[in-house]
């Protein structure tokens, strides 16, 4: 079976056919476009983006991100855990608020610095 999907690794955008059964890529301009096809019909991965709460800052949320992709199927599980977050301002980019979200090897860290209040 073929598998039609776009490469988000840079802004080209480039249109893969991936072939399920050889894992044939075609279409990509490079190797990081026949990594992601693989990948994709494999294990897909995501960096999932989203906000914790902030309790005494100056904003009342703080935006996170995963520090590497996570898998695709465990999305809603971790923001499920992103959810649970209670950060105390202050708090500062890079700051890690869960180490190794449900043992993915991904910490979920801040990317907004929020001042205390
Ligand atoms: S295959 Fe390479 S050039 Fe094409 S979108 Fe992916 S990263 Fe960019």
């Amino acid at each position: 079976m073929k598998k039609e999907m776009i490469c988000i690794n840079c802004p080209r955008g480039c249109h893969l056919t991936v072939d399920t059964e050889t894992k044939e890529v075609t279409g990509n301009t490079c190797p990081r476009g026949k990594a992601y096809g693989i990948s994709e019909i494999t294990n897909p991965t995501r960096t999932v983006t989203s906000t914790v709460k902030v309790e005494g800052g100056v904003l009342r949320r703080a935006s996170v991100k995963t520090s590497a992709p996570i898998p695709k199927k465990m999305i809603f599980q971790v923001m499920d855990e992103i959810n649970k977050v209670d950060a105390k301002a202050p708090v500062h980019i890079g700051d890690v608020v869960i180490k190794n979200v449900l043992g993915t090897s991904s910490d979920i860290i801040i990317t907004k610095n929020v001042e205390v209040k």
